[in-house]
């Protein structure tokens, strides 16, 4: 196509997407696709050696929504320049040791992914608040912005001032959002913020427990001197400030920092697509100045995207170990931060008809530290979407679906072949029982030769079992069957968590086995033992009681034990507080708790982690929360610290 042509094409297409994304807050392409398109359309200006009017390189931002005041900003508000490899940061931070003659020292932040919000003050109060908007007008927030806990109404600093920052929502605040019953769920935290600002109704901003990271003093009749006084000065004013900030005076630092942020990315609790660089020295920064859109004394090194888009081409179910069907979203394959993605996650199906989600519709996908992406929400549906079918029967087994909830399960789960198998790998797996070598694979393999058909056939596995069968030579079968016997020597909390109960995870197979110390005691634990456990709530208690009301369960351990499984009884010191189960709450004002822990231990007593019943003693450090209020209730003894350290040496 010819290269003018194309550029006519590339900013109609760039500022429809603009408009979806900046003025409706519902962007129907993912930011990766977006920059691409814009890429190409900053070369082929460069190529043909102008740019059209209307073309979103010479803007920030978009046009204002009819309904909000327009107001014009004190200072302007400007975009960032960005780099996307550690070979343009470099060659960017080179251009400016060329310009200065050496390496002016630089910030270092991180570049927040939510929507900017600026702030003015005069006199003390906050008089308004406003979006970037085109970066000279913007939409007046002030009510929606109000309700945000962290932003000052009033500050010490009496002058006329602008702050910038940017409005965030935490990453669990929107979990916590979207589990709600009854709320459309919202794409990503981006999206949340920016619904939630630009809403005419500050209640709907309330709702959403959103924060402004502050970051920038956009116009103040006053010099800073450097970037880092602005902070300050943000602070002592009692903005909230990002808590990374940092100078660098050396290229190799600043660039191996960068690197650090984006391996802890996925680890933060919102969202950041970069970190940004900032030229310190603020009589640099005015010798570099600006260009329409950005300035040249700041730029912003762009993590890969984690978001796209793409097609959902059909959702199929996955029986899990307790026979729930999961769906399973498979996608046109696309790539993503170097990855090719195929399949996505959803959590059941009242999660595909919040969201909306059809076959053949363009979804947007995000990927995180876990290997399989989940699907956020729709970008578009097309004329060939088509709903997601709830499934009447079990696809492996064909037996009756029943409801759970919101979760669908095959109603035949107990001879379900894909239910057998993971049930069985649960029990083999590292948490559990350890069975190294035990895979999926393999236990599929011998539950479709016939030899394994529940997890208490693994300990009577012989080597003539596995004859004939391919794959299996004569010294994997050997190192496989020692594997096996070496798990019979396990720990309680081990064993419970193996047998697959339901709610039973991890944490609460250690509470149980901290609880009532010996199989018998977990087993014929009772309800009112259960509810008082912390943590466990009506489902959990009754879930387990029920369990251990199955005979046939409780024939599973008999057939266990009598293969040979030995419960490690956990060896008790003598000391003072020998037979005491201590429970440690609240910060302790010189011990750590790992070494109040092994103190404990060391002197005859066990440490427990809940409050129940049957604990004797709590040693209560500061900002002890509901285990000391339960203590209390229960009329256990509260101790602390001093106390503690002379009951010990007392008796030592
Ligand atoms: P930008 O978001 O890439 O960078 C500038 C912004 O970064 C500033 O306005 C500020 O709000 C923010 N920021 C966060 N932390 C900061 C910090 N510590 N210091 C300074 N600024 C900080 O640029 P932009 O012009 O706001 O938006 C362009 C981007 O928006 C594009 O790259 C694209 O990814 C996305 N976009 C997507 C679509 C779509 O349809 N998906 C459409 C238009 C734009």
């Amino acid at each position: 196509m010819d290269k003018s042509k194309r550029m006519a094409e590339l900013v109609e297409m760039l500022n429809e997407y603009a408009y979806q994304y900046y003025t409706l807050d519902n962007p129907t392409v993912a930011d990766v696709e977006y920059d691409r398109l814009y890429d190409e359309l900053v070369e082929l200006e460069k190529q043909l050696g102008y740019a059209l009017d209307n073309s979103p390189t010479k803007r920030v931002g978009d046009v204002t929504l009819k309904g909000f005041n327009t107001v014009r900003h004190l200072g302007r508000l400007y975009s960032l320049d960005k780099c996307q490899s550690k070979e343009s940061l470099s060659a960017w931070l080179n251009k400016l040791i060329k310009f200065c003659g050496y390496m002016p020292k630089c910030s270092l932040e991180y570049k927040f992914d939510g929507l900017t919000i600026n702030l003015l003050y005069n006199e003390g109060k906050l008089q308004r608040a406003a979006t970037r908007g085109n970066g000279i007008d913007g939409e007046e927030v002030t009510e929606q912005v109000k309700t945000i806990k962290c932003v000052p109404l009033s500050i010490d600093y009496k002058g006329a001032v602008e702050v910038q920052g940017e409005g965030i929502m935490r990453l669990s605040a929107l979990e916590k959002y979207n589990s709600q019953e009854g709320v459309t769920p919202l794409k990503n935290a981006r999206n949340a913020v920016a619904g939630a600002i630009r809403n005419l109704d500050p209640k709907v901003t309330a709702s959403r427990k959103l924060e402004v990271i502050c970051y920038n003093v956009n116009y103040i009749e006053k010099d800073f001197e450097k970037g880092s006084d602005m902070i300050d000065f943000l602070s002592r004013n009692k903005f909230k400030i990002s808590d990374k900030f940092d100078i660098y005076g050396d290229k190799e630092s600043l660039i191996d920092d960068v690197d650090r942020i984006a391996n802890k990315r996925d680890s933060l609790d919102f969202l950041i697509d970069g970190a940004v660089i900032k030229v310190d020295d603020t009589s640099i920064r005015e010798q570099l100045g600006y260009t329409e859109k950005f300035p040249k004394w700041a730029v912003a090194y762009k993590f890969p995207a984690q978001e796209t888009t793409t097609t959902l081409k059909d959702v199929i179910w996955q029986v899990s170990r307790t026979g729930k069907l999961n769906p399973l979203a498979l996608l046109e394959p696309v790539d993503l931060a170097g990855v090719t993605v195929s399949k996505a996650t959803l959590s059941n199906i009242s999660e595909i008809k919040r969201k909306d989600i059809k076959i053949g519709s363009r979804v947007f996908i995000r990927r995180s530290n876990d290997v399989i992406p989940e699907i956020l929400g729709i970008a578009e549906h097309t004329a060939n979407s088509k709903d997601v079918e709830k499934p009447t029967v079990c696809p492996a087994c064909g037996a009756p679906v029943i409801e759970e909830g919101v979760f669908l399960k095959c109603s035949n789960a107990k001879n379900c072949a894909p239910a057998i198998v993971s049930a069985m790998s649960h029990f083999a797996s590292r948490e559990a029982m350890d069975i190294d070598g035990l895979s999926e694979k393999t236990l599929e393999t011998l539950y479709n030769e016939g030899k394994l058909n529940h997890f208490v056939d693994i300990y009577k596995l012989k080597p003539e079992d596995f004859d004939g069968i391919e794959g299996f030579a004569e010294k994997k079968v050997s190192n496989l069957l020692s594997a096996i016997e070496k798990s019979k020597n396990t720990t309680l909390d081990r064993l419970i968590f193996a047998l697959g109960i339901p709610n039973i995870g991890k944490k609460a197979s250690k509470q149980l086995s901290d609880e009532f110390k010996t199989l018998d005691g977990v087993m014929n634990a009772t309800y009112d033992d259960l509810i008082s456990l912390e943590d466990f709530g009506d489902i959990m208690a009754n879930g387990f009681v029920q369990y251990w009301a199955d005979e046939k369960h409780r024939a599973d351990i008999e057939d266990l034990i009598a293969s040979g499984i030995k419960i490690q009884e956990k060896s008790i010191k003598q000391g003072s507080l020998t037979g005491k189960k201590v429970v440690l709450t609240g910060s302790l004002p010189t011990l750590k708790r790992s070494q109040a822990k092994k103190l404990i231990e060391d002197n005859g007593g066990e440490v427990s982690e809940s409050i129940s019943k049957t604990v004797n003693l709590v040693v209560a450090g500061e900002d002890a929360g509901s285990k000391l209020a339960k203590a209390q209730k229960l009329g256990i003894e509260i101790i602390d610290e001093a106390t503690l350290m002379s009951l010990i040496s007392s008796a030592n």
